[in-house]
């Protein structure tokens, strides 16, 4: 039986296998299966948007697929950016754009005003069916300037809660312990389990 991590993005993927290590399950990535059409994200919701990547493919790969989508939501800006954080600062931006973007908007907020949270949510289907949606937030800070080296997208300029450090100046281990990622999927292995039980 295998899974297949149904990302593009090379940094989710890494976050992902990591975080899958010790399943017993084979893991695959979309780059062992022949070229899948891009999943277009026009969902409202994170939730919409990773039951339509897992459900596109599930279908292609003939087999379990876990979709994600992720994205940071910060209190002054209304939750935003949320689902567009990957264009944040407009179409083939890169994460570095979208970190100056934000660090100028918030420039004169004091810290009170910077509260932030990361969303991930985990869909997994099988072949044409839902198993199950499940959804891993992380609480934290938005920082005053870009700090570490580790991690991706806005990781240099988000303090978790109860840290000093950001999260690129975390280990991916340490990040993976208490990330809306690494919770998102503590629970997505929980329904994978389950599934695997009544089928076998
Ligand atoms: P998507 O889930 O592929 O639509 O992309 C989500 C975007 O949110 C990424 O391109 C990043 O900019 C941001 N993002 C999601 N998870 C993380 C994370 O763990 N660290 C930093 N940025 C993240």
């Amino acid at each position: 039986m295998h899974i297949t991590i149904g990302t593009k993005n090379r940094d989710k993927l890494r976050e992902l296998k990591c975080l899958m290590q010790g399943a017993e399950l084979r893991v695959l990535s979309l780059n062992d299966f022949p070229p899948c059409k891009n999943v277009v994200e026009n969902g409202k919701t994170f939730e919409a948007n990773a039951k339509k990547k897992a459900q596109v493919y599930a279908a292609h790969t003939k087999g379990l697929a876990l979709g994600d989508d992720s994205g940071l939501m910060v209190n002054r800006l209304n939750g935003k950016p949320g689902i567009y954080s990957a264009r944040f600062a407009g179409s083939g931006c890169t994460y570095e754009d979208n970190n100056r973007k934000l660090l100028r908007i918030l420039k004169n907020v004091p810290a009170s005003g910077r509260g932030a949270k990361f969303v991930c949510v985990i869909a997994i289907y099988d072949g044409k069916k839902l198993v199950g949606a499940v959804k891993g937030e992380c609480r934290g800070r938005i920082a005053y300037s870009m700090r570490g080296m580790n991690g991706f997208g806005y990781d240099p300029v988000f303090i978790p809660k109860g840290s000093k450090k950001t999260f690129a100046e975390l280990s991916q281990v340490e990040k993976n312990k208490i990330s809306h990622r690494g919770r998102a999927l503590q629970k997505a292995k929980k329904l994978i389990l389950n599934y695997l039980n009544r089928i076998y």
